[in-house]
């Protein structure tokens, strides 16, 4: 569902509901709040996927939007392939959306921490992975989030 959302542009980005300062990506607040911006191009963004299960170098696709970046990520994959950079997407996705909101509807002042994205990322990469895949065989980095925050259920 997370795919088809961000793919479909109808997330209430900044670009489309906010005025003013409100434009700004909330994570960064060096550029306007689109989904191409907020799961790509943004420094968390792409630094979440540097470090994520399937680690990629996203400014490096030579793509343009968000289903051009999808579809250059399952171009001459396998199936099985395809299968964890789809579950992978949707769990950076989710996860970035969800610290998005976080930072936006917090009381006080959280600066984004790349290591409880990328802990969220993980657990839900693991979750959503087929038991008999390949790919939840694989290690999970040992990165705990810090103690005194806690990563809300969704
Ligand atoms: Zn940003």
């Amino acid at each position: 569902m997370m795919l088809w959302r961000v793919c479909a542009n109808s997330l209430p980005t900044g670009d489309k509901f906010g005025s003013g300062s409100e434009t700004l990506c909330p994570l960064c607040k060096s550029d306007t709040e689109t989904p191409w911006h907020l799961f790509v191009k943004c420094p968390f963004a792409s630094a979440l996927w540097f470090a994520s299960p399937l680690p990629l170098r996203v400014n490096a696709l030579p793509c343009v939007d968000m289903v051009d970046f999808i579809s250059d990520l399952c171009n001459n994959t396998n199936p099985e392939m395809r299968t964890s950079i789809l579950i992978c997407a949707a769990a950076t996705f989710e996860t970035i959306w969800n610290y998005k909101n976080q930072v936006i509807h917090s009381p006080s002042d959280i600066q984004p921490c790349i290591n409880r994205a990328l802990f969220s990322v993980f657990n839900r990469f693991h979750e959503m992975t087929p038991k008999d895949s390949s790919c939840s065989r694989m290690a999970t980095p040992s990165i705990e989030p810090p103690p005194s925050l806690s990563i809300p259920t969704v």
